[in-house]
């Protein structure tokens, strides 16, 4: 049977007789590994929707145990990606991301969507790329089902509204947490709880609400992105495994 999907490539590696594997998110299957014997370094068609940074679209046939590439076609290519060291670093961070946290065969069209829309902009960042990888971890964690509590503390559920910011966040425990929670939990051990100088709360709405063409030019104070970057670090490690941020350098302003 033949399928036709469009999709970003997540990895390739060599097998035997010219031939590799291709990781492939796609829109309609989620993630696919199918072989193919078109090289990346020709110059045909085909070959240039399996170049890194291009959303393509690719016939595969599926067979009963396996898939193979037979043709594909760019659909926008991201190349400018490449050009710049922050950029390239954001983006194949992302794609790491991405081949820990997506499923085979699940689609997930509103992820796939959101990861076209990510490829655009940092392909056009003006400022630390490392911001539109932030936004992109929290704007996908609803979508994984695992969004941190932010409305009220994680362990009681008492409202934090009138407490003054900043607020704790309990990575532990997945959310932000009130002073008495924090201090139980901190006596029961293995605590992964931050107090980071500004408001978590604001700055977790701000990622999920704006749109990610926001964050273009958008860089963070460097004290701030380096607390913000080790808070999605552990919360990633802890509940995706997938923790592909300890590789991204925060950019200096
Ligand atoms: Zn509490």
């Amino acid at each position: 049977m033949i399928i036709n999907a469009e999709g970003i490539v997540l990895r390739q590696r060599k097998i035997s007789n010219n031939r590799r594997i291709i990781v492939l998110f796609t829109k309609q299957y989620g993630k696919i590994s199918a072989g193919t014997s078109i090289t990346e370094k020709g110059k045909s068609r085909s070959a240039l929707a399996l170049r890194p940074f291009t959303f393509a679209e690719y016939d595969i046939f599926k067979g009963r145990e396996s898939y193979s590439i037979n043709s594909a076609q760019v659909i926008q290519s991201y190349y400018s990606i490449g050009e710049d060291i922050n950029r390239y670093m954001t983006a194949a961070a992302f794609l790491q991301y991405l081949e820990k946290v997506v499923d085979e065969g699940h689609a997930m069209p509103a992820l796939f969507n959101l990861c076209t829309e990510f490829l655009e902009s940092v392909s056009k960042a003006k400022a630390g790329a490392e911001t539109l990888l932030f936004a992109f971890i929290v704007k996908s964690l609803r979508m994984l089902g695992v969004m941190p509590e932010t409305g009220c503390c994680v362990n009681c559920g008492k409202s934090l509204a009138e407490k003054p910011a900043p607020r704790m966040f309990s990575v532990s425990s997945g959310g932000v947490i009130c002073p008495d929670c924090a201090d139980e939990e901190r006596q029961g051990g293995h605590a992964l709880i931050y107090k980071p100088s500004f408001d978590i709360i604001d700055v977790f709405r701000y990622f999920e609400t704006k749109p990610l063409q926001t964050f273009e030019k958008v860089t963070l104070k460097k004290e701030d992105a380096a607390v913000i970057k080790e808070i999605l670090a552990n919360y990633t490690e802890r509940y995706l495994d997938a923790d592909v941020l300890s590789s991204i350098k925060v950019t200096e302003v």
